[in-house]
């Protein structure tokens, strides 16, 4: 399961505290570098990493923790309100335009996930009695779009295509089919690259000038770390995304993407992707997920 290690290294050393009673300041200090390692072994930017633990520090040395009859479990909870801090306080929604369809834009590096779980989160909004329709923008991989085919009619969800045509073209008539058809949501399944590439970046920006979608939500892999992290600041410079869905978070990721990607790109994540299957998505809480990383 992701995040073991990181879960583990904190835990042991809120052990260590919880057996001395009264803290002295270099138990404080010892703790608070100990948490820094379990954070830099998790694989999260080294820069969140300084800022998180000053802050915890900062709020730790001060009297009432050390003085205060329960300091272990004072710490546990400073830590776990600046975990919450971190991943952006609460869970943010998708934006439903007032004007029929919602077009949600999904960005990503080949293999993210971005196919499946942009089905998934259609499938997500169709339980709550929207009517989506997948859009195959991907034209450059044939075999994107029966996938896209195949998961849409697992979902029983109407999959829009027009084979290796233009993709501005495609997402614009996806948009006049969906407004005809009575479908009030639109997700574009954009193509991917294995690395962030001008060619791409030029294309996915010609879409979202043309189109101009309600919500560019990018797609990272939670197991790729730092590299999802690079990979969510690069689209977040060219696209300026509103939000991520971070993927197979039901690997044995170590932590670091979910916990840098708010501080890196100032973005929330949205949505987590915990499994294979096409009900495998979640709405994204920071609250559930600093309590699931303090185990
Ligand atoms: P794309 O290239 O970004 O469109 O990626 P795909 O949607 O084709 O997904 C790549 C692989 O990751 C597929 O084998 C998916 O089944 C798998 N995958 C996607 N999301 C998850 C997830 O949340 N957990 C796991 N374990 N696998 C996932």
């Amino acid at each position: 399961m992701a995040f073991e290690g990181l879960t583990a290294k904190l835990n042991a050393a809120f052990k260590k505290l919880r057996g001395k009673g009264r803290l002295s300041e270099s138990d404080i200090k010892e703790a608070m570098r100990e948490i820094r390692l379990a954070l830099l072994e998790a694989d999260v930017s080294y820069k969140v990493v300084k800022d998180f633990v000053k802050s915890v520090s900062e709020r730790c040395s001060g009297q009432d923790v050390m003085e205060s009859l329960t300091p272990a479990q004072t710490i546990v909870k400073i830590v776990n309100e600046e975990l919450i801090r971190l991943m952006g306080s609460e869970n943010q929604r998708i934006s439903i335009s007032p004007k029929p369809p919602t077009v949600v834009m999904l960005v990503g590096l080949q293999g993210a996930g971005k196919t499946t779980n942009g089905a998934k989160l259609a499938g997500l909004f169709k339980k709550q009695g929207k009517r989506p329709l997948l859009v195959a923008c991907d034209i450059y991989r044939p075999a994107a779009i029966k996938q896209l085919e195949v998961v849409g009619g697992q979902l029983g969800i109407p999959v829009f295509q027009m084979g290796q045509e233009n993709p501005v073209k495609i997402a614009k008539a996806a948009i006049r089919h969906a407004q005809q058809h009575g479908n009030d949501m639109v997700f574009l399944d954009t193509a991917g690259r294995l690395h962030v590439d001008e060619a791409l970046m030029n294309e996915l920006k010609s879409i979202k000038a043309e189109v101009q979608p309600n919500e560019i939500l990018l797609v990272v892999d939670a197991m790729t770390g730092q590299d999802a992290v690079n990979a969510a600041q690069s689209f977040n410079e060219w696209l300026d995304i509103d939000g991520v869905m971070l993927t197979k978070l039901d690997g044995d990721a170590r932590g670091g993407a979910a916990l840098s990607v708010k501080a890196v790109t100032g973005k929330p994540i949205k949505f987590i992707g915990t499994g294979e299957k096409l009900d495998m998505i979640e709405p994204f809480h920071p609250e559930r997920m600093a309590s699931r990383i303090l185990g």
